[in-house]
């Protein structure tokens, strides 16, 4: 199975580099078009566009772990969360 190595997303806007470093980690881009969130144990990402791939581009690594690695709570299967930034924040 595939196990979160670095969560990072990089701006298309403003070139920022968002890597979250830990669950509570919440990091945004210096236009405001998207964050960051969630470390290791999920991926919560916020954007503008209409699609979250037009916002960020993904930089998130990846290690393959053996099926039976004991995987405790910090390292769930990796599992992104988007959603869309409301204009009015
Ligand atoms: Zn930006």
């Amino acid at each position: 199975m595939l196990k979160l190595k670095r969560n990072a997303i990089r701006c298309k806007k403003c070139g920022d580099i968002l890597e979250s470093k830990s669950r509570n980690d919440f990091v945004s881009c210096s236009c405001g078009q998207c964050f960051n969130d969630g470390g290791l144990s999920y991926m919560r990402r916020g954007f503008r566009t209409e699609r979250p791939e037009d916002s960020y581009e993904d930089l998130s690594e990846y290690e393959e772990v053996p099926d039976e690695f004991d995987l405790d709570d910090d390292f769930p299967a990796p599992k992104v969360f988007s959603s869309l930034i409301d204009p009015k924040d």
